[in-house]
């Protein structure tokens, strides 16, 4: 019998995964947050969801481990989408790219020609189109996390993140100057798997397509 596999993050993505999964009759048979299981079965033998880090999810699904998989637009532009079918925006865990700076800080004038200055972030890709496009010269800093820390201790004067509310650079004295672009979550399907597994596939895909609002 033929099966597919669905990967997805814990948190925030697989929260906002689970009304489009019950729109497809799938309900999960473990809770990640809870369980330590990677492999998590559901109430179709035929379906199954993989548990893994949200930057990795492109990557299982480019090489076929996983059928279908649910990243945020950020994770694809950095990973660049090679092998992967994009069908859906889902509209969920949504935020926006930007950059943010200490209070106070004078952007604008880092923004003119001849200005140089040091960005810290974990979408090197994404930051340098962006900056690259505004003709700015900047010196990008690879980080894996908690970005908003590095203008605090000198590493960089500007950091490029995601952003929700505003409240972890508000608790950090630091603000949003530009907006990069708007983020939401994509499915994201093998091509090979599309076309070996469609009457499995396919109806996901719709159900899927029905529940976004
Ligand atoms: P970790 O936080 O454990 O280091 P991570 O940052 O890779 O892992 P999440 O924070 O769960 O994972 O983010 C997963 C995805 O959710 C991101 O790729 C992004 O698309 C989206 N996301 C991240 N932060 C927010 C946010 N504040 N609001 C809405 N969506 C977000
Ligand atoms: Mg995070």
């Amino acid at each position: 019998m033929s099966s597919i596999t669905l990967a997805l993050s814990k948190g925030r993505i697989f929260e906002e995964t689970l009304p489009l999964l019950a729109a497809a009759g799938i309900v999960p048979a473990d809770n990640p947050e809870t369980s330590r299981k990677l492999i998590i079965g559901t109430n179709r033998a035929d379906v199954r969801l993989v548990i893994v880090r949200a930057t990795d999810v492109p990557t299982y699904v480019q090489y076929g481990a996983a059928d279908l998989g649910i990243a945020g637009r950020d994770v694809l532009l950095e990973h660049g989408g090679a092998g992967l079918y994009q069908p859906l925006d889902l509209d969920i865990a949504r935020c926006r790219l930007c950059v943010a700076v200490p209070k106070g800080f004078d952007y604008a004038a880092a923004s003119k020609p001849g200005a140089r200055i040091r960005v810290a972030t974990k979408y090197i890709h994404s930051a340098k189109a962006h900056f690259a496009a505004k003709g700015m010269h900047v010196d990008l800093i690879k980080l894996y996390g908690s970005m908003e820390l590095a203008p605090l201790v000198g590493l960089a004067d500007a950091i490029v993140d995601l952003v929700s509310t505003g409240g972890t650079l508000r608790a950090n004295n630091l603000e949003e100057v530009e907006e990069i672009m708007p983020i939401s979550s994509r499915l994201v399907c093998n091509q090979a798997s599309l076309k070996l597994k469609r009457e499995l596939i396919q109806p996901v895909l719709d159900a899927f397509a029905g529940a976004v609002k």
